[in-house]
């Protein structure tokens, strides 16, 4: 009876061992990216950090899985609730989520850490030719996706429409509909024009050059200036010549990096071991998506504004690259 009793009580500690809540420091054995549209960059290169996580899976015990996901604002909201432990999310939404601003209203991510910076992303509209827009303000009066909610491009998009006075009622129509449904949907004309924050080139851009006579608008002028000024999170930036069929001319734009987050709740040795695995095999790591082309290893500091996760702050600083 006494043995039995004895029995069961451990077999009772192993049970309540083995379920309790993974303390902060243990590491995590599954890391799934939420990333973006699957015509996007985000998805593509959330592919490329776990495949090279992977790589070293022997060294770390991590597995890495990638997710396509509403995107930016969608990815923070989701590290938050735990369902994912890596998000990519542009750099003006992770202020905003660091301050409780735009879509954050009263919901501010105190536990939101940077990881890395990648590569700009621009702001991008993209016409039909026969819309005739050539800039911004030519939307009024035309059918326009303002893209999904939870993305990163409709949370720029409202904020640069308040910027320019122009609302959705100004709009023929104005649609939410997911990057990868936008070009169809303007090549078939349901929309005359599109917006899309991404990195260049990128799949659903050249979908939209190939498939009907289109063209990328520019986005420039005071407002723009004023807003670039006023947000060091942004920077002007274009879109070069003859990138894409239909635009020959550089076409001026703004943008902001792309940034990839986790919670301060994700262990050190996880978040230092991803960050080795992107930036010990940075020169490969570039060539798996020409967004990547021109992008270096200092940029990886560039625009954010939460803390860096102590993990990645120790690997940058072993590198040099952080002081
Ligand atoms: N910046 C976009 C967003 O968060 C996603 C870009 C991409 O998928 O490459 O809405």
């Amino acid at each position: 009876m006494k043995k039995r009793t004895l029995i069961a009580t451990a077999l009772t500690a192993i049970t309540l061992f083995s379920v309790a809540p993974a303390s902060a420091q243990q590491n995590a054995k599954f890391i799934t990216i939420g990333t973006g549209g699957i015509t996007g960059v985000y998805y593509p290169l959330g592919g490329a950090i776990c495949r090279f996580v992977n790589q070293n899976r022997k060294d770390h015990g991590m597995r890495c899985t990638v997710e396509s996901t509403g995107g930016s604002v969608f990815n923070v909201n989701a590290l938050a609730a735990g369902d994912i432990e890596v998000g990519f999310t542009q750099s003006d939404v992770q202020y905003q989520a660091m301050k409780g601003e735009g879509g954050f209203k009263d919901k501010s991510q105190p536990k939101l850490r940077a990881l890395f910076s990648l590569y700009p992303e621009l702001f991008t509209l993209v016409a039909r030719q026969d819309a005739k827009i050539t800039k911004f303000e030519d939307i009024k009066g035309k059918r326009v996706n303002l893209a999904d909610p939870g993305s990163g491009t409709r949370a720029t998009m409202e904020l640069l429409m308040k910027e320019y006075g122009i609302k959705a009622a100004d709009l023929k129509l104005a649609t939410e509909l997911k990057p990868s449904e936008a070009p169809s949907a303007l090549c078939d004309n349901k929309i005359d024009a599109y917006v899309f924050i991404a990195g260049h080139p990128s799949a659903n851009f050249q979908e939209a050059a190939t498939t009907c006579a289109s063209n990328i608008a520019t986005v420039s002028g005071p407002v723009v200036d004023k807003l670039v000024k006023a947000n060091s999170y942004y920077t002007k930036a274009s879109v070069p010549a003859k990138m894409y069929k239909g635009t020959d001319n550089e076409q001026e734009t703004f943008g902001m990096m792309a940034t990839v987050v986790v919670s301060a709740d994700l262990p050190e040795s996880n978040a230092y071991a991803i960050t080795k695995a992107v930036f010990d095999n940075f020169e490969d790591f570039k060539k798996l998506h020409p967004a990547m082309a021109r992008a270096t290893k200092e940029q990886a500091l560039v625009g954010n504004s939460v803390p860096f996760h102590p993990g990645a702050a120790k690997y940058f600083k072993e590198k040099g690259l952080m002081k």
